[in-house]
């Protein structure tokens, strides 16, 4: 039998309601996590490695590096098949993505949350451990990167994004769709990831920015981030890679201080692309050395930056590792 290790870090799935406040709070353990799910000994010898007990909007990008660091201690033992973390689903495709861009194993790393606490009627944290678990058991699973396992469906750490504040089916990959789906008792795998990418990296550059275009949107906080001046900046543009002409004045300034500035979509799908030739356009921000971000999210281009920035400073160097024209 395979023998997958479950990484709890907390989240809604380890929450309990509290009487005094109204709401839920972390309160459950990893054992108690496992208790519920009796039949996951079916598919799996389960070992739980207990991280933290927190909101996953709590988790600094250090934490989160941590929580890598864990699950490739875990994955490199040698009998140790597949890992699972646990997570508040908040942040959950945030840390799933890091997992997928440095931790270096083959074997499967399924992440899984819950969107209904354990003191709920409909509490879906065991069927999601369980789903999590087959997945990382599986065979179909190896050589998949990191993925995000809820609602019984599989999505890449990559694409896979929160899409609803409190449905249980809130785990999607807009336009590419997901990659599997775990039935009762097999996991199929329709599609693999082709974009997986491994960085060796010993830290994050968490000093990176993520800044959303609004129609109006002046440079005033471009202004703040030009003086700090802080280590790098995503900006998440209009469609195609538009921004507000302030905007622009405000990434001309940055870039002018050196800082690496990312360019993402807000859209949910498709790339960046240098298409239109008026001011504030993709096109008019590349002469000053802005970095097209593919189709990554804004999220998840912060999570690179803050990656691809402990393995150099080089604007070129960046530029190739977010594969920019
Ligand atoms: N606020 C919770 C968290 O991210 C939400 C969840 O777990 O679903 O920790």
């Amino acid at each position: 039998m395979k023998k997958v290790v479950v990484v709890t870090t907390g989240g809604t799935i380890a929450m309990k309601l509290d009487p005094a406040t109204g709401g839920l709070i972390p309160a459950v353990s990893g054992d108690d996590l496992l208790a519920a799910v009796p039949v996951l000994k079916n598919f799996a010898e389960v070992e739980v490695v207990e991280t933290s007990n927190v909101p996953s909007g709590h988790l600094l990008p250090e934490d989160q590096f941590k929580i890598a660091k864990t699950v490739e201690r875990e994955a490199s033992r040698t009998d140790v098949d597949g890992i699972v973390v646990t997570h508040g689903t908040d942040t959950l495709e945030e840390t799933a993505y890091l997992l997928d861009l440095v931790v270096d194993t083959d074997k499967p790393i399924c992440v899984t949350g819950a969107m209904r606490g354990a003191s709920d009627m409909s509490w879906d944290g065991p069927g999601n451990i369980l789903a999590a678990v087959q997945a990382a058991a599986s065979d179909e699973m190896i050589g998949q990167g990191a993925a995000i396992v809820l609602n019984n469906e599989i999505h890449a750490a990559r694409e896979g994004t929160k899409t609803h504040s409190v449905n249980t089916d809130t785990f999607q990959s807009p336009y590419w769709g997901s990659i599997g789906y775990v039935y009762d008792d097999h996991v199929v795998v329709r599609r693999h990831s082709l974009c997986l990418e491994k960085f060796k990296v010993d830290h994050l550059v968490t000093d990176v920015y993520d800044i959303k275009c609004v129609s109006g949107l002046d440079d005033y906080l471009f202004d703040c981030l030009a003086k700090k001046p802080a280590a790098g900046i995503v900006v998440e543009a209009f469609g195609c890679g538009n921004v507000p002409l302030k905007v622009m004045d405000g990434i001309k300034e940055c870039r002018e201080h050196g800082i690496p500035v990312v360019l993402t979509s807000r859209t949910y799908g498709g790339k960046v692309v240098p298409i239109y030739g008026y001011k504030g356009s993709a096109r008019t921000l590349l002469p000053y050395g802005v970095i097209l971000a593919d189709e990554l999210t804004g999220q998840k281009a912060r999570i690179k930056l803050m990656v691809a920035l402990a393995v150099t400073n080089d604007n070129d160097e960046l530029k190739k590792i977010f594969h920019s024209v």
